[in-house]
């Protein structure tokens, strides 16, 4: 456990939180449409030392690699029965790296289906799929939850009071939207940042943001955290941008900003009024490196 109270530490300064693990795990040999979250047992090593980079650049959250964690979603791999096993593992194998001066974070990503009515889950038993990932993070070290890349505020207020049923822990939760044109950001889901915002925060969620995106490039990162700052009230806001907005290349998504670019791009979400600030897919330690030093510079200054 981190001795510090994130929530707390907040107050007194922006933090740097890590990048992605899925670009890292699948540069590491993970192959599409492998179980990314399997490794936390069979190669535990490899994800150790990709928490361990991120930490090395600076990184203070450490997100544990349970993005897929949700029962529903390693239904698909034939894992339900190993739920509890992989998620409480990925909070162990972060909680190593961290070296107890990282906060780990339960990484919580979209269950993969729609509730009703567009769907045929029920709120309430989605909560206790959640709850039960949750429980296992916590059980595994994680010190706060990360609600992530989420586009339906229903959905976002379950996994919400969920993870505050899971543990007494700082809840964070973050949407990813859709560029449409430049200026009225909305999810997938069509949620306007007002709404995605507003839902959260009313929900209990203590830091509250955006991470992943479509189409979106690094100007539209800029203008949305000031949005987001606007939408969120008093709640501190985190951002996790991707590197760039992808382009396709022989079938692959290739994301193209440098770590200068992403380096560059951290005073203006700072000056927006991000209290977090991150990366998501196509970041890499390197990027997350350049970050961290406009963030200590921010800090100093
Ligand atoms: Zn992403």
């Amino acid at each position: 456990m981190n001795p510090k109270n994130l929530l707390t530490e907040l107050k007194n300064r922006p933090l740097l939180c890590d990048g992605a693990m899925g670009t890292q795990l699948f540069l590491s040999g993970l192959a599409p449409g492998d179980c990314g979250m399997l490794w936390n047992v069979m190669q535990p090593e490899i994800v150790e030392s990709i928490h361990r980079r991120y930490r090395e650049a600076g990184c203070e959250l450490l997100t544990a690699n349970s993005f897929s964690g949700c029962v529903t979603n390693l239904e698909r791999h034939d894992l339900v029965g190993r739920a509890d096993e992989l998620n409480r593992a990925a909070a162990e194998v972060a909680r190593r790296a961290s070296n107890d001066s990282a906060w780990v974070l339960a990484d919580i990503g979209p269950f993969g289906g729609f509730l009703e009515p567009l769907g045929e889950m029920k709120p309430e038993d989605l909560l206790k799929l959640f709850v039960q990932q949750g429980e296992s993070l916590k059980e595994g070290g994680a010190d706060a939850a990360l609600i992530e890349t989420m586009t339906d505020p229903a959905e976002v207020v379950v996994a919400v009071k969920a993870m505050k049923r899971a543990g007494d822990w700082p809840v964070i939760a973050t949407y990813a939207f859709d560029r449409g044109d430049g200026k009225n950001y909305r999810t997938m889901m069509g949620a306007t940042v007002e709404q995605a915002m507003g839902e959260a925060v009313a929900a209990g969620a203590d830091v509250v943001g955006a991470n992943c995106g479509t189409a979106m490039d690094l100007d539209d990162y800029a203008r949305l955290a000031e949005q987001l700052v606007k939408a969120a009230g008093n709640t501190p806001v985190i951002i996790q941008p991707n590197a760039g907005a992808p382009r396709n290349v022989g079938g692959r998504d290739i994301y193209p900003a440098t770590p200068a670019e992403m380096g560059a791009l951290a005073p203006r979400l700072l000056a927006a009024g991000a209290r977090i600030i991150g990366g998501c897919c196509g970041t890499s330690p390197d990027h997350l490196r350049a970050m961290g030093e406009v963030l200590r510079k921010a800090k100093a200054s």
